[in-house]
């Protein structure tokens, strides 16, 4: 069995961008760990920020149990995610928590500045997890530096709309049903979406996207992906492997 984290910024982030894959990777028998490291406290126009963020760990929670995942959220402050050192050390005890063997987060390019924030301090947390001189809480250390890989950003685009291409996709056709059902129990997101984003529906905007990106790769609907390689993270391509049958090759 093995441990996938799949960290993002905000609830509802890895639904959007992963969830089909982590569906596949549970039905396997894989643990399923999701984690935010906002409780998206500054989505909504009508609540506070504390009664915002209750609402939205429990829908995050409702989500992953979908999947049999734990949900964990790291309590930083939406429009607060800096790559700072009381930061770092939050989110490398977070990693540190869920002892993964695989990490997926955030692309390093994306239209919100937590999102990228969020990269950096992962991938950052990804190294510092296995070092013991790195002291961020009771979590042990680990004994290395977990795989690190990297969702599509949202909308597949960078800040100037440059596509992002992945590197390889997973068809998620046969899970999709279950992707849309973990958006959907994000269900606070409805009205905060149309006001910030004038999105009408969306979940209806996650359908768009992960069909556009199955035509992308000659599927129904795919989730891109991208793997970080440089020293000293390790290169196996272990997810494309859990993967299996799903797994779409690109170029
Ligand atoms: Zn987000």
């Amino acid at each position: 069995m093995t441990t996938i984290l799949a960290i993002h910024a905000h609830p509802d982030d890895v639904e959007t961008l992963g969830a089909g894959t982590l569906a596949l990777l549970a039905a396997k028998g894989h643990r399923i760990v999701i984690a935010t490291l906002t409780a998206g406290d500054c989505g909504s126009a009508e609540a506070g920020p504390d009664e915002t963020a209750a609402i939205r760990r429990a829908e995050a929670a409702r989500a992953a149990a979908m999947i049999g995942a734990d949900y964990a959220c790291v309590g930083l402050p939406d429009l607060g995610v800096f790559n700072d050192d009381p930061s770092r050390r939050k989110v490398t005890e977070a990693v540190r928590a869920a002892r993964p063997d695989i990490v997926i987060t955030s692309a390093p390019a994306d239209y919100h500045p937590d999102h990228e924030a969020t990269s950096i301090l992962v991938r950052d947390a990804c190294f510092a997890a296995s070092a013991p001189n790195y002291r961020t809480g009771p979590a042990a250390p680990l004994d290395a530096i977990p795989l690190l890989y990297f969702m599509d950003p949202i909308g597949g685009r960078d800040r100037e709309g440059r596509p992002v291409p992945p590197e390889f996709g997973v068809d998620v056709g046969a899970v999709f049903e279950t992707k849309r059902a973990m958006l959907a129990a994000h269900e606070s997101q409805a009205g905060w979406l149309l006001k910030q984003h004038g999105i009408t529906d969306y979940v209806g905007s996650m359908v768009g996207w992960t069909r556009r990106r199955g035509k992308d790769l000659g599927v129904t609907y795919a989730e891109g992906f991208r793997q970080y390689r440089h020293t000293p993270y390790p290169k196996d391509p272990v997810l494309q492997g859990l993967v299996g049958e799903a797994l779409i090759a690109v170029g």
